[in-house]
């Protein structure tokens, strides 16, 4: 907890920053916010919602408020967890503030200082959490030295709040500076805004980061995702793809909808099959249910024949039981028991440590394995820590077979608007074959999901996803990253089941 002062907050840039590291910043965030006329304490609602958001990133949390004298906007904000950097909430308690914003950061220890990262960004007279990444930031550059703003040290949020700043300075109001320049950025943004006066929610035209909007009484709220709405509060829609919505000390009665960019609806796929909390709702259907039809969908297209299923925990349960019950064949949840001691495995920069970081997290529960024909269900794999990992504790626990279902295709381009998926060579899916990944995770069978068959499961049509680690197709300008990209693969590893 870095304390209140604006001084404080943000600790000196690194100099060393420069746009080529963009692809290597991580930024599948949270954002929530809320204002309106009879809100308590907004920014303890706010460190509410971002407490219920906290798996999409658990690297740092800040929240911007206005407080009761309604003169300025306040900031705080630091490294770990939400609960930790406000001390349960006591922190976060500034009765009689009127608007906030909060942000969760999912971020890795691999450019600069992590604390530069801290969200929302902010000056005096504009606060602004951004979920998302913007691949290139070409025309924003363009903009901000066209008038003399420095970029060297600022990352693409910072460039975005520089951008707007810039064209308030220059007579804007916030609104206007945020339809002015949301058209300038390309790639993902779900966008929250905030000074003494206004709160503006905003979404990038392509909507590959989701943005729900809803009311608390007469309060307007907005959250990442529906799961991160306040207790009490009702589901009002998501905010639109291109879309700006301006509220005000008014709340509901006096929001305003502007449609700044033509819309066309891409959200991301990974949304859908790991990211995004099983309770909430995406494209008007709960994610579970999205998951558990990719489960079973897995089974119709390629059905193994084991005494059980146990999921990977967390993310892949729904899928597991819904494979299990298309299957026929008995669901154990605990097979494998998750230590939630430990976190973050997936961004521990270096493969050794994440395998041991994995091995403790992850263990097999023996007495439901020993003897058993084992299928066990993931929603993906990345580099493959995980599932190897998983296959060879299955082994050790005395599993007779071991087959392993994905309920999704093999991921074999980098992510560019907010994973951490960027170096398509670290991909096991790159270049190899499903036999030759299910030779070196060791499993008696593996099997993909297919895309036809994700689209299928899910009954929304592909258009309406961003599908790039999958099909090497992106929603928006990628800038000179491009060039890096093997695209010519996919067509060579037709195959999406392989068996001993
Ligand atoms: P791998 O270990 O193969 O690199 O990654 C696959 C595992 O990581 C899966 O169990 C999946 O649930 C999880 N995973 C996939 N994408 C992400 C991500 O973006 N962040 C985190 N933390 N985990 C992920
Ligand atoms: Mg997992």
């Amino acid at each position: 907890m870095s304390g209140r002062s604006p001084e404080n907050y943000r600790p000196p840039v690194d100099a060393s920053y420069d746009a080529g590291q963009f692809r290597d910043i991580k930024d599948h965030c949270a954002v929530a916010g809320v204002i309106g006329p009879d809100i308590a304490d907004a920014s303890h609602t706010t460190y509410l919602m971002i407490d219920k958001l906290q798996h999409r990133g658990q690297e740092s949390a800040g929240i911007a408020f206005t407080p009761q004298n309604g003169q300025s906007t306040e900031v705080m904000g630091g490294m770990g967890l939400v609960k930790t950097v406000f001390d349960e909430g006591e922190k976060a308690r500034n009765p009689g503030s009127r608007a906030a914003i909060g942000h969760d950061r999912y971020g890795t220890s691999s450019v600069g200082s992590a604390e530069h990262h801290i969200q929302p960004v902010y000056d005096r007279y504009l606060a602004l959490s951004h979920n998302g990444n913007f691949p290139t930031t070409d025309r924003l550059d363009e903009f901000l030295n066209r008038y003399d703003v420095p970029i060297s040290h600022r990352n693409d949020t910072e460039r975005f709040h520089a951008a707007m700043s810039e064209r308030m300075r220059r007579g804007a109001s916030l609104e206007e500076a945020m339809a002015h320049v949301l058209p300038m950025a390309d790639g993902a943004a779900s966008l929250l805004a905030m000074n003494k006066d206004v709160l503006v929610a905003a979404r990038k035209k392509e909507g590959i980061r989701p943005l729900a909007m809803g009311r608390l009484g007469e309060n307007v709220v907005f959250a990442s995702e529906t799961v991160g709405l306040p207790e009490g509060a009702e589901f009002i829609r998501e905010v639109r793809p291109g879309e700006m919505i301006v509220a005000d000390r008014r709340g509901i009665s006096g929001i305003q909808s502007f449609q700044v960019e033509e819309g066309v609806e891409k959200l991301d796929l990974f949304e859908v099959i790991y990211f995004s909390s099983p309770q909430s709702e995406l494209y008007g259907k709960k994610v579970a249910d999205m998951r558990a039809a990719l489960g079973a969908e897995l089974y119709r297209e390629a059905p193994t024949d084991a005494d059980i299923v146990i999921p990977v925990p967390d993310s892949a349960i729904p899928a597991a039981k819904a494979y299990a019950e298309a299957a026929g064949i008995e669901y154990v949840e605990d097979g494998i028991i998750k230590d939630k001691s430990v976190k973050r495995t997936f961004i521990e920069p270096d493969p050794v440590k994440r395998r041991e970081m994995v091995k403790k997290k992850l263990q097999p529960n023996a007495e439901k394995i020993r003897g058993k024909r084992v299928t066990v269900i993931d929603d993906s794999i990345v580099r493959r820590t995980t599932s190897e990992v998983v296959i060879e504790s299955l082994w050790e626990a005395g599993a007779a077979e071991v087959h392993m279902g994905i309920h999704s295709p093999p991921i074999r381009f980098p992510e560019l608007h907010g994973v951490d998926l960027r170096r398509q060579t670290d991909l096991v899916a790159h270049r190899r074959s499903v036999e030759q990944i299910r030779q070196i995770i060791g499993a008696t069978s593996l099997s993909f999901l297919s895309f036809e068959g994700t689209i299928k499961a899910l009954g929304i049509p592909a258009e309406k996803f961003a599908t790039g680690p999958f099909t090497g197709t992106y929603p928006t300008e990628i800038g000179k990253i491009r060039d890096e990209i093997d695209f010519n693969q996919y067509d060579y590893y037709p195959a999406l089941t392989a068996s001993k």
